[in-house]
């Protein structure tokens, strides 16, 4: 049986060398772990490996964080990246009734609000003019939502600001909005792509087990749902995130089987731009006080995840991001050290994770982020949504020639 690690262990991590642990390695795990490392690619393990490694605990975890840091190096260099973008919720009032969720409100709460397009274009604007170069607009499902909102606030940014990018609408929204309009799928994508939608975030995604989705929100849009909008707007241009919710009723075969799907689907469009694992955070959330979910990740789950993510998608999505939000930052920082190669947007306005209890804030600045990654030995550079455009602030002759590995990027 494997040892427990102690929490000092886990954070200390980082300071261990491959060749200390490999010779403490099992050999089901050594083997997986020596494949990966050669192969590049999360495809040469079988499922039964991606499983071994979802579980292992002890030594076993200690050689994952290691690999995965190693995988990192190689397949995406030493820059961690970030993009400068607010976040925009134009609505706290919601229908759908996910569990997990803190922030959405019934129409006749007090503390409700709704935006018009002028003013989520308004707060677009505020963004522009502080460097941000995307928008990410997302917000809850209110019953009567005028059936072109979507497409109308599309119009209002980019006429307001041509050149801000887009990334807006989960494919819940998106099928609401199929649902409003009665328009098929793809004709509904099209034409929001043909008024200013650049890319989609790949979230509402949760667990994309069907079980699960009844537990976590019987309202939300199926497996099913969810991967033919995906797949639909990676077909037609529209660029994607991808997501998973863990920390709550999932199991570790829940990780690897979405981590496969992924896999799969990035295999047939190439749409995915990155990985986000995002922890639960259960503290106001009926979820937990229900007592249907654990309560939010252990470190253990924190980093593995991370780690399992960066090797089961090598060679086929190598952005592995964090989302600070979720995580504090002394946690996000050691996630950088376990795979993680981008620590996400800057966000100015985040709303959803601090209702649920997150304690991280709303906002990282450019400068706090270039300091969070200075100190974790590594090189930031700002990003644009796509990763297509690079811009790197800190003089390179601070670095030695190791640190400064040129990066390649998926
Ligand atoms: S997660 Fe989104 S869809 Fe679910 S209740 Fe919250 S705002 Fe509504």
């Amino acid at each position: 049986m494997s040892r427990a690690l102690a929490r000092s262990e886990l954070e200390n991590f980082p300071s261990l060398e491959w060749s200390d642990i490999e010779p403490r390695l099992s050999r089901a795990i050594r083997e997986a772990l020596e494949t990966a490392l050669t192969r590049q690619e999360g495809s040469a393990l079988s499922k039964e490996q991606s499983l071994a490694l979802a579980n292992c605990e002890g030594d076993d975890l200690l050689g994952l964080l290691l690999a995965a840091d190693q995988l990192r190096a190689e397949l995406s260099g030493n820059l961690v990246t970030y993009v400068v973008n607010r976040n925009i919720n134009f609505t706290n009032i919601c229908f759908v009734g996910c569990k997990f969720c803190a922030f959405s409100r019934g129409p006749r709460e007090v503390d409700t609000y709704f935006l018009s397009p002028d003013q989520v274009a308004a707060k677009a604007v505020e963004a522009w003019d502080l460097s941000a170069t995307e928008v990410c607009i997302q917000g809850g499902l209110p019953h009567d939502l005028p059936p072109f909102y979507y497409r109308d606030i599309l119009r209002a940014v980019k006429r307001a600001l041509p050149r801000m990018h887009c990334h807006a609408f989960s494919p819940m929204e998106i099928v609401y909005g199929v649902e409003l309009t009665n328009m098929p799928v793809r004709d509904y994508l099209q034409m929001l792509r043909d008024n200013g939608l650049d890319t989609l975030p790949g979230t509402a995604a949760e667990i994309l087990d069907d079980q699960v989705r009844n537990i976590l929100s019987r309202n939300k849009l199926s497996t099913s749902q969810w991967r033919e909008v995906i797949t639909t707007a990676h077909e037609l241009g529209i660029r994607s995130t991808s997501t998973l919710m863990y920390g709550h009723v999932e199991t570790t075969e829940h990780w690897v089987n979405q981590l496969l799907l992924l896999r799969e689907i990035q295999q047939q469009t190439g749409g995915f731009t990155e990985f986000v694992p995002l922890g639960f955070v259960h503290q106001n959330t009926l979820l937990f006080h229900q007592g249907l979910a654990r309560s939010g990740p252990t470190l253990a789950e924190h980093l593995k995840i991370h780690a399992l993510a960066r090797i089961m998608l090598a060679g086929s999505i190598n952005n592995i991001q964090v989302s600070w939000v979720k995580l504090n930052r002394n946690l996000s920082q050691l996630c950088l050290h376990a795979g993680v190669n981008d620590y996400g947007g800057t966000l100015m306005e985040e709303n959803i994770s601090r209702e649920a209890g997150a304690t991280a804030g709303q906002y990282t600045s450019p400068d706090q982020f270039q300091t969070l990654i200075l100190e974790a030995g590594r090189i930031p550079a700002e990003r644009n949504t796509t990763y297509s455009r690079l811009h790197i602030k800190t003089s390179l002759e601070a670095f030695t020639s190791e640190e400064s590995m040129i990066p390649e990027f998926a």
